[in-house]
């Protein structure tokens, strides 16, 4: 079967997303996506915002992308095909949110620490209704002219290892995993390649999540070569996992993506669709 065009990994002003909810809605349109997952870290707001009249024939997954912790180390579980109404995934969600703003009081700390103003009130307000996270921080070192880009940003204040990436008691793999379950969903390991792990180390992490009842793993994402998308699939096939695709977009300003844009597919053989579809 060919798969309509579709993007299962997506964020929107409710979280660190640069467009709001219907205007993502409208360029998925335009891109002619048929089937959308917004995957907003931490928070079901923005699917929140749509009616069925915006979707205008568009399917949405209702989807999150929970911050959790692994062996010290963060993972990014996308739970896809949600019952947005689950109390435990609201109650779990609002959790993240205080954990989260408890964490930006202590990243701005950290950045004063290294001779930069007290950005907290400006991050905040940038991060306006939704959940704050780090890329707020970066805006506002890119707008106030203490980086020369968010990238930068990162590179020196914020990114893995730096004194901004304040370690934070995050729910764990297991809670992470139980939540989407219990609110229907399936659970997908985000971007693999993208969290400076060695392979072995990955694999490690993999088995953890399959063992703690996971369901399925991007193979397709901005950003990955060739030999990763190979490996990933090789992986997903042994241990018999569902595989997704997404562009993971944030922002029309970031030019190496766009919504629906990722390496394409080959076989659809165990692809999450034809599990959410059915
Ligand atoms: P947080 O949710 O606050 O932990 O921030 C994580 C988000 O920061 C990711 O979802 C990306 O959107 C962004 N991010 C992480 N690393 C980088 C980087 N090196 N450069 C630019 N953005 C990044
Ligand atoms: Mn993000
Ligand atoms: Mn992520
Ligand atoms: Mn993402």
């Amino acid at each position: 079967m060919e798969l309509p065009k579709y993007d299962l990994h997506c964020h929107t002003t409710a979280s660190d997303g640069a467009l709001e909810p219907l205007v993502l809605l409208e360029r998925a349109k335009q891109k002619q996506i048929q089937i959308l997952a917004i995957t907003d870290h931490d928070t079901l707001a923005g699917i929140r915002q749509f009616t069925d009249q915006d979707l205008e024939g568009i399917q949405l997954i209702p989807g999150v992308e929970l911050t959790c912790a692994w062996n010290q180390r963060v993972l990014h579980i996308v739970g896809l095909g949600l019952n947005v109404d689950s109390e435990e995934l609201q109650g779990y969600l609002s959790n993240l949110a205080e954990l989260r703003l408890a964490r930006a009081r202590k990243v701005a700390d950290q950045l004063i620490s290294m001779g930069l103003p007290d950005l907290y009130q400006a991050a905040k307000e940038k991060g306006g209704d939704g959940v704050i996270g780090r890329p707020h921080f970066a805006q506002v070192m890119f707008e106030q002219g203490l980086v020369s880009s968010e990238q930068q940003a990162f590179k020196k204040y914020l990114g893995v290892g730096k004194k901004g990436d304040v370690k934070m008691e995050w729910p764990s793999l297991t809670e992470a995993l139980a939540v989407i379950k219990n609110a229907g969903g399936v659970s997908i390991l985000a971007h693999p390649t993208k969290y400076k792990m060695t392979f072995t180390k990955l694999r490690g992490a993999i088995n953890d999540f399959t063992d703690a009842g996971g369901d399925g793993i991007e193979v397709s994402y901005p950003g990955m070569t060739p030999d990763h998308h190979f490996q990933l699939l090789r992986i997903a096939k042994e241990k018999n996992m569902m595989i997704s695709a997404g562009s993971d977009f944030h922002s029309p300003n970031h030019t190496w993506t766009d919504l629906g844009k990722y390496p394409p597919l080959k076989s659809d053989e165990n692809h999450v669709l034809n599990y959410l579809l059915n």
